[in-house]
């Protein structure tokens, strides 16, 4: 049998079955073994003893907009996949849009990879984008090597990322289910939000409330029902991106209880903030759909104990700094997306520990569930015998503050400068290599591009 490579231990291993003690036995980047804390059983092997921190599967982000070829200013692969490994995030799946050119196409798609091969701290895979007129590229852009599709149902924000419509999506489909990919929605209609444009044009544009109501929750109300309704009669997988509204909750529960291929994601900022406590002016904030009323939040979290919401993802959306009109301080017009990715997973532990939920459950939502969404759950999401080496040790009983100087993602701005979270990442490993620890990036950058399996 060849030598072990490394071994990893601790007294609180995270799998998903149990919190405890082990030894995690790494060879060839794989997870060859789990035993006892105290069986090393070849002690020449390197042996890293995280003592009493967390050893738990690197968390899988779904939901990231790198925004490179093109937007390079707002994020790129370098700087993003640094972000995420400091971040506890071993990998990321790309966002087709706001990239220039977006991934519709195929040669879109290698221009993206020519862009992002050699940058990557941490493996990377892509979606591609379902747009009015692009069928016939779907199927290839699957054998091109991208794991599933996002849409727009409304505006994306970009001019080359246009939305689509029912006509659109009954074409799309069926393409898709013939593979059996899943398509990512952006679930939001422009009816009810054009309507609220109307009423509100005379209202304050610097405050919250006056965005709030810019993207009313019958906006995503509507646009659910209508993707539980195309689910049920194109039997294609639905995935519902960044929700928000805790109105149509009971309805995404009886459609995953009637059986449809339905999933759903909602985002670390949904979780932690409140309308109520966003400060006029304060854009940093701003993200569609919008950060909704407390008692909406607490819906949310109830959704993620009950197994109606499967996960939770970052959806970095960064952009610079004059596009967040940060002195002007205009909700209506500044550039909606949150630049999060470096700390989703202290967020969510910091609110999801007040709640009585432990690292089993968060490494469902944020490695397991994730990198099944992505179609990486052979290899991806957890620590098991076989699996990828993708590592984080993290202690869960730190805190840190989020001040500028040790953020790694281009631009920053975020809505957690400032706050105290709960949880810090003292390393991370890509498949069984050192990638981060306290504060430093180790070796180059040797992220695969996932497209082959
Ligand atoms: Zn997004």
């Amino acid at each position: 049998m060849d030598r072990l490579d490394l071994i990893i231990r601790s007294r609180k291993v995270v799998t998903p079955e149990i919190i405890g003690p082990a030894c995690v036995h790494i060879r060839n980047g794989i997870i060859v073994a789990l035993s006892e804390w105290d069986e090393v059983l070849e002690p020449e092997v390197p042996l890293v003893d995280a003592g009493e921190a967390a050893v738990m599967s690197g968390l899988v982000d779904s939901h990231v907009h790198v925004n490179e070829p093109g937007r390079t200013r707002w994020e790129g692969f370098a700087t993003a996949t640094r972000a995420a490994a400091a971040g506890g995030v071993t990998t990321l799946v790309d966002m087709p849009l706001n990239s220039i050119p977006p991934t519709t196409t195929v040669s879109g798609f290698q221009e993206k990879l020519v862009a992002a091969n050699g940058q990557c701290f941490i493996d990377t895979a892509f979606w591609g984008g379902v747009v009015p007129g692009n069928t016939s590229e779907l199927i290839p852009l699957l054998d091109a090597g991208v794991r599933g599709f996002k849409c727009f149902l409304i505006h994306s924000g970009v001019d080359e990322f246009p939305h689509v419509g029912e006509e659109n999506l009954r074409e799309a489909m069926p393409e898709l289910e013939k593979r059996g990919s899943v398509l990512l929605v952006h679930a939001e209609l422009p009816g009810p939000i054009e309507k609220a444009a109307e009423e509100l044009k005379d209202e304050n544009p610097r405050a919250y409330e006056t965005f709030l109501k810019s993207r009313p929750r019958e906006s995503e109300n509507k646009a659910v029902e209508l993707m539980i309704r195309l689910c049920r009669t194109t039997v294609a997988r639905v995935h519902i991106v960044h929700h928000s509204s805790s109105d149509v909750l009971p309805l995404l529960k009886a459609a995953r209880e009637e059986g449809l291929l339905l999933t759903v994601e909602t985002c670390p900022h949904y979780l932690t903030f409140a309308a109520e406590e966003i400060p006029d002016g304060a854009t940093h904030f701003k993200c569609c759909p919008p950060v909704r009323e407390r008692e909406n939040r607490e819906k949310l979290w109830e959704a993620l104990k009950e197994g109606v919401i499967d996960m939770v993802v970052s959806d970095h959306s960064p952009c610079t700094a004059d596009l967040k009109l940060m002195e002007r301080g205009d909700f209506l017009e500044a550039w909606g997306g949150i630049a999060a990715l470096q700390f989703t997973l202290p967020a969510i532990w910091t609110e999801a520990q007040k709640r009585g939920f432990d690292l089993k459950e968060l490494s469902c939502w944020m490695s397991e569930a994730p990198a099944r969404l992505a179609g990486l759950d052979k290899r991806k999401g957890k620590i098991a015998v076989g699996f990828d080496a993708d590592i984080t040790i993290f202690e869960p009983e730190k805190e840190f503050k989020v001040v500028p100087e040790i953020i790694e993602f281009k631009n920053k701005i975020t809505p957690y400068e400032g706050m105290n979270l709960r949880g810090v990442v003292k390393a991370t490993f890509v498949r069984g290599r050192k990638v981060y620890e306290n504060g430093q990036f180790v070796g180059k950058a040797a992220g695969n591009l996932l497209t082959k399996l």
